[in-house]
């Protein structure tokens, strides 16, 4: 979508109209702020910002699009670091930033155990709010940012730790602004009456399910989700077992499985590499030596292990209870079990305490925003950030393959392999975090390289990702089988007429 300026200039004007003077920023300064992200492809400055307090505005602001042929591209705090921050899809789109005033914690029913939340509301102030009632209820959290939000965080298929990982799983009932300017209510919120008992506690009303329409694409602009919380546990005690060498990863992958098909673990486990912990404590002892040409080296790698306290790879999980003796025997049982590899080097929750990146998975089983693992952005200067997001089967063999693959496409381009797999019972999302100096052309290049090749050598393989930097949207989709994407373009149609919702995001045009 082309609009010429004077459509900009006639949308922005319609818009203090309706909305007020402050509810539109034009600045060089904004305008660079909203542009500015952490991928290989560039800023992406917008054509300006505009601040919605209402779902009406946010109607208001829709509609004026179709007016005017203007794309929009909404966030919601706008913390997607490493998927694209705050920038749109591509330059020239108007950002609605919807947190900035819609930010209100609507509803927080501590019988049923939900909220209901604007785009606005982030992480922390939920865990704020939910301290300041009393602590009686947790919220699973992400290990990122604590200023990033529930619901742009759900939309894209963000996750956690908790029992409540699956964000978009456990919300329930949206509404949405389409394309066309009209609000569809989700789930039980579909029936057409002022007073509505089940919208956030029914997730499977009549008809369609039409929640999952709205994550990962283009098709809406949610404007309230119910989220569901979980009772907080009066003890959270966690165990973590420290694995010697890189290829533990399929004797690991087998140990947890069985724990997590029967449910007897609560938590995911998180299955760090050395990298992926040690990466947030500091900058990378052989970059400046090798101005970031190479991986770390092996010798290199092993030395900051022993610096950081941390193994190979690194398995943590928790149990909830009522007491910390309630919970030792459990703690126990995953000791034996674990032991019975003989290579296993257990360390406890109060260990575990004095190791920053172990503190990190407590707070996240434990509901906790924290910003340690923020530090991995600084492993490399420059500010280059992306994330590669393939998953394996919960099949050690299969999930060794996976890390021989991505481990020699890191060392191809110099990057350094950082990987947490997150593992259910059947399956681990692999979360590759990529550093890299943003302001070295030649790494920057090679970043962007590494992952295009990382993302065909999986989908050869058969594997997918979950979730994507902006700068690839187009790419992964063009990984998809053709109905697929003819199924994403009617659907686009049909809900957006004009295209005015963010083109091109996740590659519907
Ligand atoms: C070190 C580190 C660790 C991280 N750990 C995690 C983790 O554990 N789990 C995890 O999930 N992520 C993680 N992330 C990724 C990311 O930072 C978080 O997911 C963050 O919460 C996403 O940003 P946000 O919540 O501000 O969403 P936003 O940026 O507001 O939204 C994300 C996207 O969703 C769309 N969107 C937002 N709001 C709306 C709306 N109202 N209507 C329609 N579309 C909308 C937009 O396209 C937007 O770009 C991590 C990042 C870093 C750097």
């Amino acid at each position: 979508m082309n609009a010429p300026a004077k459509a900009f200039d006639d949308f922005f004007s319609d818009i203090q109209s309706a909305l007020g003077a402050d509810a539109v920023n034009r600045s060089d300064e904004t305008i660079l702020r909203y542009g500015e992200n952490t991928m290989p492809g560039g800023d992406r400055p917008p054509a300006g910002v505009v601040y919605p307090g209402s779902t009406a505005d946010v109607q208001a602001i829709v509609r004026a699009a179709n007016t005017h042929r203007v794309p929009l591209y909404p966030i919601s705090t706008g913390n997607n670091i490493g998927l694209g921050s705050r920038s749109a899809s591509s330059a020239g789109q108007v950002v609605i930033d919807l947190g900035r005033r819609m930010n209100r914690i609507l509803e927080v029913d501590e019988r049923m155990g939900f909220a209901v939340v604007e785009p606005g509301v982030s992480y922390q102030a939920m865990y704020d709010e939910l301290v300041r009632r009393g602590d009686k209820w947790m919220l699973d959290v992400t290990s990122g940012p604590p200023q990033g939000g529930m619901l742009g965080n759900a939309l894209d298929k963000g996750a956690g730790y908790t029992p409540y990982f699956d964000h978009f799983g456990f919300s329930c009932g949206m509404e949405v602004v389409l394309g066309s300017g009209e609000v569809l209510r989700t789930g039980d919120g579909s029936l057409d009456r002022d007073t509505l008992v089940n919208w956030h506690t029914s997730k499977y009303s009549f008809g369609p399910i039409l929640d999952g329409l709205f994550t990962q694409s283009n098709y809406g602009i949610v404007t309230r989700m119910g989220v569901w919380l979980l009772p907080r546990p009066p003890v959270v005690q966690s165990f973590h077992f420290a694995f010697p060498d890189d290829g533990d990863l399929e004797e690991i992958v087998e140990l947890c499985r069985p724990l997590k098909l029967s449910n007897f673990v609560p938590t995911l486990f998180r299955v760090a590499n050395d990298l992926y912990l040690s990466g947030s404590e500091g900058e990378s002892p052989d970059y400046r030596v090798s101005r970031g040409k190479r991986s770390l080296p092996d010798d290199a790698r092993r030395a900051l292990r022993e610096k950081v306290g941390v193994g190979a790879w690194n398995v943590s999980g928790a149990f909830y209870g009522p007491s910390a003796a309630a919970v030792e025997p459990m703690i126990q049982r995953v000791r034996d079990h674990f032991g019975k590899s003989g290579k296993a080097r257990y360390i406890s929750h109060d260990e575990a305490k004095a190791i920053p990146p172990l503190q990190v998975s407590i707070n996240a089983f434990s509901g906790i925003p924290s910003l340690g693992e923020l530090g991995l952005l600084k492993w490399r200067p420059g500010g280059g950030n992306i994330w590669f997001t393939p998953g394996t089967p919960m099949d050690g063999r299969l999930a060794n393959e996976f890390q021989t693959i991505g481990r020699s496409i890191h060392a191809e381009f110099g990057m350094d392999y950082m990987v947490m797999n997150v593992c259910g019972p059947r399956f681990a999302r692999g979360l590759h975090v990529m550093t890299f100096n943003r302001e070295d052309k030649d790494e920057c290049a090679r970043a962007d390289a590494c992952y295009r090749k990382l993302s065909e050598s999986f989908a050869s393989r058969g594997v997918f990702v979950g979730r994507a930097p902006l700068d690839y949207h187009a790419m992964h989709m063009g990984q998809t089988m053709e109905s697929f994407r003819a199924a994403c373009s009617g659907i686009k149609r049909a809900l957006d007429p004009n295209g005015v919702i963010a083109p091109g995001r996740y590659g519907i045009a």
